[in-house]
């Protein structure tokens, strides 16, 4: 039988009322005659609330009990919309990572799915049942729960289309679909009718929390299409595809930013070869995250100045390990946690030159100062002040026609 999977993120499991919304959704796919699998998040606020608990017991919350803690949220969503769908006559369950089991790799908080049992859920489905599974959330070697990121049920829901071989994945969520940027930031958005794996993993990677990042790296590897779609209005969304299915002539497709991030700049650092490597080492054995990087030379040569980017919850730690590491002499430290990266993505720029110009001279009219600058192939990044984040959105997608 044709199967397909169906994700509900936490606003659309959100309330008592939207659960009975979702299993009306869940049934209008099932009365198709499909098979029906889903995944589901926490209730909205679930999990920032168990987040909140953890750090009111310790600031050093054992991550193997974190990830106990914070895979709670999506076993309640479970049984309340698995009993939904039994109260209006169909046979549903909820079912735990543990129970399949849906196997996993990786470092608590942020482990990836290795493998998912089919025996128990093909028997189910063969019976006509409608499986609720718990997302965002495995088992690992240890058989301990391990989380799979913020965001992780999306990626929850692309494995689960990849091991059952479903000819639909449907993510749905609070908004129509992907848009040009958020449309919470900017309400002239446009909705994007159709997108590339690459381009959505960099909008996703560099701020777009639509989709997590890693769930659109799986669908790239695995060749899986991805609708998005809204929970809340019926409405056709995006689909995330392959290159090969799209035609566009727009050269930028989505504008991404990022809140929470901090700048460090390290200055007067004695330069020597493997300076850079000792002052990433600590940060990485902590798995501290480093975004963005500018290194300056001073004026003598014998003094660097090494500015980069982590997440502002990294900050307090990431100022200790400088600090405490023996390995560095510098003058001073400075940091501010005010900035935002915005970034400009699009296939087109491979082929259209002038896009880096542009950006800059657009930000440049708006008199917002940019601090660093990265690129890749198909995204340019600049760091701003968080206060010009939305100004510098309305700016680039009026210069690069996105409305
Ligand atoms: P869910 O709980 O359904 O997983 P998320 O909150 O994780 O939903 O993601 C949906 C949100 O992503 C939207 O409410 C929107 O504010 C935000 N978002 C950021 N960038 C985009 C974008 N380019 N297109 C659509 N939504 C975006
Ligand atoms: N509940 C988890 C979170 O809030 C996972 C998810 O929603 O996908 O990050
Ligand atoms: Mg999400």
């Amino acid at each position: 039988m044709k199967t397909v999977v169906l994700k509900f993120g936490g606003t659309s499991v959100g309330s008592i009322d939207r659960i009975k919304k979702v299993a009306k959704i869940i049934l209008s796919h099932k009365k198709k005659g499909k098979s029906i699998i889903v995944a589901s998040s926490a209730m909205s606020g679930i999990t920032n609330d168990l987040i909140s608990k953890s750090k009111l017991i310790s600031d050093n919350f054992d991550k193997a009990e974190y990830d106990t803690l914070l895979a709670t949220g999506e076993q309640m969503a479970c049984a309340l919309l698995a009993a939904r769908l039994r109260h209006l006559g169909y046979l549903s369950r909820s079912w735990m990572s543990w129970q399949i089991p849906i196997l996993t790799d990786g470092h608590y908080t942020n482990s990836r799915i290795s493998k998912i049992g089919k025996g128990k859920l093909i028997k189910y489905l063969k019976s006509g049942g409608i499986p609720i599974i718990t997302g965002f959330q495995g088992i690992n070697n240890r058989e301990r729960i391990s989380t799979l990121g913020r965001g992780g049920t999306d990626a929850s829901a692309i494995m689960l289309a990849k091991f059952f071989k479903a000819e639909e994945c449907i993510i749905y969520t609070d908004v129509e679909g992907v848009y040009t940027t958020d449309p919470r930031l900017f309400s002239k958005a446009k909705k994007i009718k159709k997108i590339y794996y690459d381009e959505m993993l960099e909008m996703a990677s560099l701020g777009s929390k639509v989709m997590q990042p890693t769930s659109v790296q799986d669908a790239k590897l695995n060749n899986i299409d991805i609708k998005v779609k809204s929970s809340f209005v019926n409405k056709k969304g995006t689909l995330i595809t392959n290159q090969k299915k799209i035609f566009s002539n727009q050269i930028i497709t989505g504008i991404s930013s990022t809140k929470n991030d901090s700048k460090i700049t390290i200055i007067g650092v004695k330069d020597k070869p493997g300076v850079a490597a000792s002052i990433f080492r600590p940060l990485s054995q902590n798995l501290i995250n480093v975004d963005m990087v500018v290194q300056n030379i001073s004026l003598n040569g014998k003094e660097t100045d090494l500015t980069f980017t982590i997440k502002s919850d990294d900050l307090k730690k990431t100022k200790k390990l400088i600090k405490n590491n023996k390995d560095i002499s510098f003058r001073k430290i400075s940091y501010d946690n005010d900035v935002s990266k915005v970034s400009i993505i699009g296939v087109g720029m491979i082929t259209t030159p002038g896009i880096t110009y542009r950006m800059f001279q657009a930000l440049a009219k708006k008199k917002i100062n940019i601090m660093v600058i990265s690129t890749s192939e198909i995204k340019i990044s600049v760091l701003i002040s968080n206060k010009h984040t939305k100004k510098a959105i309305a700016t680039l997608h009026k210069e690069f026609k996105m409305g």
